[in-house]
């Protein structure tokens, strides 16, 4: 394989907090190693329109505490497309670009081996993701501040719910995996927790507020993944309702909190020690390959089992969220 004189670096699919950190460490490492390096605003999309900036260890001073990404994030359809790559690959071509790194979810991923399979790039991934559903690595860049903001807000919630004897029902992001609601949920020390993984909860549910009525219990949080397979909070709100008449309810949807903020202290140095893996990657002849980080260890997953792979709740987590939540 040629020798690697110069690396794109780009983030894709849904911002998470720390991608910054990771493009900082990409840059850092890439320029220790005398390798040049550019990034590509948007993703996908901005390799397709061209939008390539030459990065030095200045431009990435000060932005490891910051969160989102600088260098913008997009979902692309046209990369999708073979005439989107070919145009991609072309304007690689024209930026002397030797292999690239994407940091994002498995759709980035996928993209990417697709691409270095059609073109001979080697590409490697960064996880960045909040959601924490990436097969392979026990987290994503994004995840214990997405799970730090929740929580954060859970708090002052309860509050509320406690000085008004409210039942609230708290809507957080996680269409097919609940690991925010889950571990969110411990962590608040939330009465019940809904996540997509788990069936039947409906009239667990229902027999779970009728035990805290009688048991006067006035005051509950109710924790809902998104992708929950009852609905979203405000639907499973009015499911209760409709059999809990005396019950005080309201709904508190988080929304795009959970994906802004400044990175903890745990993803930027899991962005850190990633982005460095990733250079080093490529510098050992790897491709298509994720940068994962298990047992407390960096490690390499190829593209195709991060892709095919379904990373399952643990059901020792599961037991926890049952004993502490009734
Ligand atoms: P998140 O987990 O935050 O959603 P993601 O990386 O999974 O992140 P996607 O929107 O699924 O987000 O994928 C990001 C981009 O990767 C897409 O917009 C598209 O450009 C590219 N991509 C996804 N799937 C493919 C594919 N099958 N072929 C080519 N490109 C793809």
């Amino acid at each position: 394989m040629a020798k690697i004189k110069k690396i794109a670096v780009l983030t894709s699919g849904g911002d998470a907090p720390g991608m910054n950190a990771a493009v900082r460490a990409v840059v850092r490492a890439a320029l220790y190693h005398h390798i040049e390096v550019v990034g590509i605003e948007h993703g996908y999309e901005g390799m397709i329109n061209g939008e390539f900036i030459k990065l030095s260890s200045l431009d990435v001073r000060n932005v490891i505490q910051r969160g989102g990404t600088f260098l913008r994030s997009a979902r692309s359809l046209e990369f999708k497309t073979k005439e989107g790559r070919a145009k991609a690959y072309q304007n690689a071509l024209d930026h002397k670009i030797d292999a690239l790194v994407v940091i994002g979810g498995d759709g980035t991923f996928m993209g990417a081996g697709i691409f270095s399979q059609e073109y001979d790039i080697p590409c490697v991934g960064i996880p960045g993701t909040i959601d924490n559903d990436m097969y392979g690595t026990d987290f994503t860049i994004g995840f214990d501040t997405a799970l730090n903001t929740v929580v954060e807000a859970i708090d002052k919630i309860k509050d509320t719910a406690s000085a008004h004897d409210r039942t609230f029902f708290i809507e957080v992001m996680g269409r097919d995996a609940g690991f925010i609601a889950l571990q969110a949920g411990i962590a608040c020390g939330a009465e019940a927790i809904l996540i997509p993984e788990v069936e039947g909860q409906e009239e667990k549910l229902k027999e779970f507020i009728l035990s805290q009525t009688k048991a006067k219990k006035t005051s509950q949080i109710i924790l809902v993944a998104e992708g929950n397979n009852l609905g979203g909070a405000h639907e499973i709100a009015n499911k209760v309702a409709a059999d809990f008449h005396d019950l005080s309810i309201r709904v508190s949807v988080l929304g795009h909190i959970q994906r802004g903020g400044s990175p903890t202290a745990f993803d930027r140095y899991l962005a850190s020690r990633l982005g460095v893996a990733a250079v080093e990657a490529l510098l050992d002849n790897q491709r298509s390959i994720m940068v994962g980080y298990t047992n407390h260890e960096v490690v390499h997953v190829p593209f195709n089992k991060t892709i095919k792979g379904h990373r399952n709740v643990s059901a020792e987590l599961l037991t926890v969220a049952d004993i502490l939540t009734i």
